[in-house]
């Protein structure tokens, strides 16, 4: 399906894992792409990713920066002022108890999930607004709801976006832009990579499907999120049942 030919998507967190898997679905169904993240070697090596796509779309590019640095989203308006699909993919976990995370990863985890998102929606949403056409998916986390041991910042993060997407959604409608939530479970990406043994398999006994999911099946929800013209203000949960229990 090339459903999104001449589309032009804006990816942050795009160099890699569920960011990655997006944008080379999106590619896939013809858009064009944009990627965002601080490390430039392996946005040039997604970017040859995308670029084995047989699609009409050729010109992807990247921009490299923090999504946390407004500085970053007037240089991406002044290089992409007109994109359709904005994913805030980027991502920070979070590695230890409150007590013993020092402030400055608090902020880096606050600034990227929750500050990032919002900019990129800020810096956005006004262009979109004014072709009265958009479309904004974040990718959150179920532990935005569930919570976690060693979660907090990060959960507190991405809850943020929950009241965020309830509130756009009353801003955003009247110019036919919608906004949604990913939530995903457990996927196999580098950020679950370092998760112990122990600790796979106890989550793994608590996911009724009885595995990990794949960032392209995040990015399956993602795509259906961007071709659905009437789901706007949502949560989409994708983790195998783990929240069902
Ligand atoms: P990865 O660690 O594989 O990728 C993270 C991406 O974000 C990389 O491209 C990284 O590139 C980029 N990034 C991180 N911080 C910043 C920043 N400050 N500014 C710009 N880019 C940044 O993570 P995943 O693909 O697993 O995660 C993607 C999203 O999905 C995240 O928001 C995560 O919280 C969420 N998620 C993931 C789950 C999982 O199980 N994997 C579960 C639930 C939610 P670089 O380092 O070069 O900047």
């Amino acid at each position: 399906m090339l459903n999104l030919i001449g589309r032009s998507c804006l990816i942050t967190g795009g160099s890699k894992g569920i960011g990655l898997a997006i944008a080379n679905r999106f590619a896939q169904a013809g858009a064009t792409c944009t990627l965002i993240a601080r490390h430039e070697e392996s946005l040039k090596d997604a970017i040859s990713i995308l670029a084995k796509c047989e699609q009409q779309a050729q010109d992807h590019r990247f921009l490299v920066g923090d999504v946390g640095d407004k500085e970053l989203w007037e240089q991406a308006v002044k290089m992409n002022p007109k994109v359709d699909i904005l994913v805030n993919s980027a991502g920070q976990s979070q590695t230890s108890l409150l007590l013993r995370t020092p402030i400055d990863e608090i902020d880096d985890i606050v600034r990227t999930n929750l500050l990032g998102t919002i900019y990129g929606t800020k810096f956005y949403f006004k262009e979109m607004a004014r072709a009265r056409r958009g479309c904004i998916i974040n990718i959150s986390s179920i532990l935005a709801s569930t919570g976690g041991e060693g979660s907090s910042i990060y959960a507190a993060s991405k809850a943020g976006l929950h009241g965020f997407v309830r509130s756009m959604v009353k801003e955003a409608s009247r110019f036919n832009v919608r906004i949604n939530n990913i939530l995903p479970g457990y996927i196999e990406t580098e950020m679950t990579a370092t998760i112990n043994s122990s600790a796979r398999a106890n989550a793994l006994s608590q996911i009724p499907l009885g595995r990990f999911g794949t960032a392209s099946e995040v990015a399956d929800a993602a795509y259906y999120l961007a071709t659905s013209d009437y789901i706007t203000g949502t949560d989409l949960v994708i983790d195998g049942g783990y929240t069902s229990r």
